[in-house]
């Protein structure tokens, strides 16, 4: 039996953690479940799964959940901190991160520091502070199971590996909605077609970050922490039907891939139950049913976010820091229709050239860079909008 903690449980991934966990009740007790905002799901999930404890995120919810949850013998908490606390609550073995953003950085560090393993949702933590995250993972014994499909097929693939020198990986990318398409075409697009995924059903920020490329990028700085691998060693090919999830190279040449239908919960279940593969009844794949499987180079002057990307994990330091704080700010404007889509790379473009280079950055100083970029980002924002309204 495998205690669990999911920090960020009613969104997409969250959800689909708690489907695996339901089928499996022999296998998984789920000790701790968060959410920021959505209070209702949050007391339906504490119901079911009759966790040790909840945390609501937002306080202004925290005195109703404690009244529905009353008598339950269910802890409630509230707030930023508790988060944290949540993350090294004792009794549970692994910590599923499934929240959104860079908010995950402090809970993951408070989870390693407990001594528990981390299923890895959260890919903003290590785009923010690889290097120290992974220190500490190692310092405390524990494992980073990746979730994110891509790091997960990587990590299948070096399986029975342990030795042999990878020569270089490759992230395969659907190209989002708007693959092909020209930047004239995107200086039109609308918040609604950006978030119209052709494979994926994801959370709204990761489902933009897809169409502007700039989760493949955080995915090249992910991949860069989880595997020890320079961004010379990271290729990402574009591929439209999402059924090669990702590939190794190795040093003889060979090369190996991970395949499936598109569907979270595999990478989900296969880092909750690592090393054990268990079975299911997810829908298979069948060759016949895709006669062709293509792949082809990313175009980076349109899709400019990946190319950011790729400079960021080069130049190091709190570079990554501000492209993931820059990229937040820029994404939720786009969702609020306050900026273009094109806008949203020129915005993570000018914060990683002004703010202030840290060549090796302390927790503060990624805490530090992270506000300071918010601060700048959003103030560029409005100059954007401003200048749309002339
Ligand atoms: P989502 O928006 O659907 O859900 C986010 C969850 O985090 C919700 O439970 C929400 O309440 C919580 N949350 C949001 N902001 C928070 C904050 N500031 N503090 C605490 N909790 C907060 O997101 P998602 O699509 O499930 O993605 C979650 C993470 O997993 C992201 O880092 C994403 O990049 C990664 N990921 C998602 C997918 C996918 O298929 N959805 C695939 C690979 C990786
Ligand atoms: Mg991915």
């Amino acid at each position: 039996m495998k205690n669990i903690a999911i920090l960020g449980a009613t969104g997409s991934i969250g959800k689909q953690a708690l489907e695996v966990v339901r089928s499996n009740p022999e296998r998984f007790n789920v000790q701790v479940l968060t959410a920021q905002n959505n209070a209702t799901l949050l007391l339906e999930q504490a119901l079911e799964f009759k966790p040790g404890l909840v945390v609501i995120g937002n306080e202004s919810l925290y005195g109703q959940l404690r009244a529905d949850l009353s008598g339950t013998g269910i802890q409630v908490l509230c707030g930023e901190e508790a988060l944290s606390e949540a993350a090294a609550w004792p009794g549970t073995d692994i910590v599923l991160t499934a929240l959104v953003g860079a908010a995950g950085l402090k809970p993951t560090i408070a989870a390693i520091q407990a001594g528990k393993d981390i299923a890895l949702a959260n890919k903003e933590t290590l785009v923010v502070a690889g290097e120290i995250v992974t220190a500490l993972a190692s310092k405390h014994g524990v494992n980073i199971l990746p979730v994110d499909s891509e790091h997960s097929a990587i990590f299948q693939c070096l399986s029975g590996e342990t030795g042999n020198e990878i020569e270089k990986i490759i992230l395969t990318a659907s190209g989002g909605p708007f693959r092909g398409r020209s930047r004239d075409f995107l200086a039109t697009v609308t918040r609604d077609e950006a978030l119209r995924h052709p494979n994926w059903v994801m959370g709204a920020k990761i489902t933009i970050d897809s169409a502007s490329l700039m989760n493949k990028g955080l995915e090249v700085i992910e991949a860069s922490w989880l595997f020890g691998l320079t961004a010379g060693q990271i290729e990402v090919i574009v591929h439209p039907q999402s059924i090669v999830h990702s590939l190794v190279q190795f040093s003889d040449g060979s090369i190996k891939a991970q395949m499936g239908l598109p569907d979270m919960k595999l990478p989900i279940q296969y880092a909750l139950t690592y090393p054990e593969r268990i079975k299911t009844d997810f829908p298979r794949f069948n060759f016949f049913d895709y006669p062709e499987l293509s792949f082809s180079k990313p175009d980076m002057d349109t899709f400019r976010n990946l190319k950011l990307a790729y400079q960021a994990l080069q130049t190091g330091g709190n570079k990554p820091c501000v492209l993931n704080a820059a990229n937040e700010v820029v994404v939720a404007a786009f969702l609020e229709k306050r900026i273009g889509f094109l806008e949203m790379s020129d915005v993570v473009e000018r914060c990683m050239d002004d703010l202030p280079f840290v060549q090796q950055p302390s927790l503060s100083n990624y805490l530090e860079t992270d506000e300071h970029t918010r601060i700048f980002a959003a103030d560029l924002v409005t100059k954007q909008q401003k200048v749309h309204l002339i």
